[in-house]
C-alpha cells in the first residue's frame, strides 16, 4: 500500500491555509512562484513573494512584502538578527516554510519601503 498523502501534499495544504489566513487577517496576498516583481537593492535582488493589499490610511498599499530572510539577504546581513529593528509599517506575522529546516516557523513580512529605508540608513 502506498500512502495516499505525501509530505508535499501536506506542505501544499498548509501553505494554502497560511495564505488564506494571511489574506483574511491582514490582506496580504501570496504570489505564485515567479509571478512577483524582482526587487533590487544595490547589487542584491529577491523575488517578490507577498504583496500587501492593506489600507494604511492612504489608499491601497500595493507594496511588496519581504520575509525577514529576504530582507537580511538584501541588506547584506548574515545573522538571524532582526533585519529591521525600527519598522515604520507594522510587520505582518505569518508562518513560513523554512526549507533549510524543513518545517513551518513563525516569521514576519516587512514592507518594501522599510527595507529600502534600512538600506539607506546603513549606507
Ligand atoms: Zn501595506
Amino acid at each position: 500500500m502506498s500512502p495516499t498523502i505525501t509530505l508535499n501534499d501536506l506542505i501544499a495544504v498548509r501553505l494554502n491555509e497560511i495564505a488564506e489566513d494571511a489574506w483574511d487577517q491582514h490582506r496580504v496576498m501570496r504570489l505564485g512562484h515567479g509571478d512577483g516583481r524582482v526587487l533590487e537593492i544595490g547589487s542584491a535582488a529577491a523575488w517578490e513573494q507577498w504583496t500587501c493589499h492593506g489600507e494604511h490610511g492612504d489608499g491601497l498599499c500595493g507594496q511588496p512584502l519581504l520575509t525577514s530572510r529576504q530582507a537580511s539577504i538584501l541588506l547584506g546581513l548574515r545573522s538571524d538578527d532582526d533585519p529591521i529593528p525600527d519598522p515604520q509599517m507594522a510587520p505582518i506575522e505569518v508562518e513560513l516554510l523554512d526549507e533549510g529546516v524543513g518545517c513551518f516557523m513563525p516569521d514576519a513580512l516587512f514592507h518594501w519601503s522599510d527595507v529600502v529605508r534600512e538600506y539607506r540608513k546603513a549606507k
